[in-house]
């Protein structure tokens, strides 16, 4: 089946927390007619986890790519890269920035102290609970706005080309409090964030993978973000964050009606080397 849109920038393998091999995502690729993909493993952080890549596969990753740009080079334009997590003080996306085609950097780390005691915002619903009662005194807003903070310094001080999932804790922020997005302390901090983005040169990521959850199915940005979003002068661009070959355009036609719906009508793809503006 022919994909409704033929891009994809943020993905994954058995690098890191992928089910495939690199190779057999671009066979899927071709067959559904796409014009360009990116590789996004999740890059090496200072003492691993369980998804993250290690650090000794580094080298074989970025050959990998390499090689298999060359093999389907007039088939499909392959481009590399790795999602990044920047950890406040430690490491951001320039880390990794002159060994790849473009970065993408994203917070999945929040927390205060050593790096071995920060909690992940995107595992368990339970470890969330655990994480806002340990670093922040069971106060959500404290969390949330701490996340908020790290990537507007992310954007200000270390910009990745590629935002990805920009409010990826809401996922588990509402589900504390499904009454957030309603809020006026929410509604100011994601005013606040929208206008860094605006004025940096920072994409951002319209991230599907949310659209599987069977609880509170959601974009990252969520529609509360994107409606503020669409009014500032932002490219945008979608991702289905692939970690399956069935993840391949998932929820691309809805998000794609859902965007002309918000007035949204290009999205930022790469071509020749360069991030152009694609209508849809
Ligand atoms: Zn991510
Ligand atoms: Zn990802």
């Amino acid at each position: 089946m022919t994909s409704p849109f033929p891009y994809n920038y943020h993905s994954h393998s058995k690098y890191c927390d992928g089910a495939h091999q690199l190779e057999d995502y671009i066979i899927a690729c071709i067959g559904k007619g796409y014009q360009s993909y990116g590789f996004s493993s999740h890059a090496p952080i200072p003492g691993g986890s369980v998804w993250n890549m290690k650090t000794e596969m580094l080298e074989k990753y970025l050959k990998e790519v390499d090689v298999l740009k060359k093999k389907y080079k007039g088939e499909l334009k392959i481009y590399k890269s790795l999602e990044i997590d920047y950890i406040d003080g430690i490491q951001g996306p320039s880390r990794y920035a002159h060994l790849l085609d473009y970065t993408i950097g994203s917070i999945h780390f929040i927390g205060k102290g050593p790096l071995s005691g920060l909690f992940e915002i995107d595992g368990p619903y339970s470890k969330f609970v655990t994480g806002i009662e340990n670093h922040f005194d069971n106060n959500l807003r404290k969390a949330v706005e701490h996340y908020f903070e790290l990537s507007i310094k992310m954007v200000e001080n270390d910009p990745p080309d590629v935002i990805g999932h920009p409010d990826k804790i809401i996922s588990h922020a509402i589900s504390y409090n499904p009454d957030i997005v309603d809020t006026s302390w929410y509604t100011e901090i994601l005013n606040e964030f929208a206008n860094t983005l605006e004025k940096s040169d920072v994409i951002v990521e319209i991230n599907t993978k949310g659209l599987k959850l069977t609880n509170r199915p959601t974009t990252y940005p969520h529609i509360s973000f994107l409606n503020i979003l669409k009014e500032k002068k932002i490219h945008f661009q979608m991702n289905a964050d692939v970690h399956k070959i069935s993840d391949l355009d998932i929820r691309y036609k809805s998000t794609l009606n859902l965007l002309r719906s918000l007035g949204i009508n290009e999205l930022w793809v790469r071509e020749n080397d360069e991030w152009k503006a694609k209508s849809i």
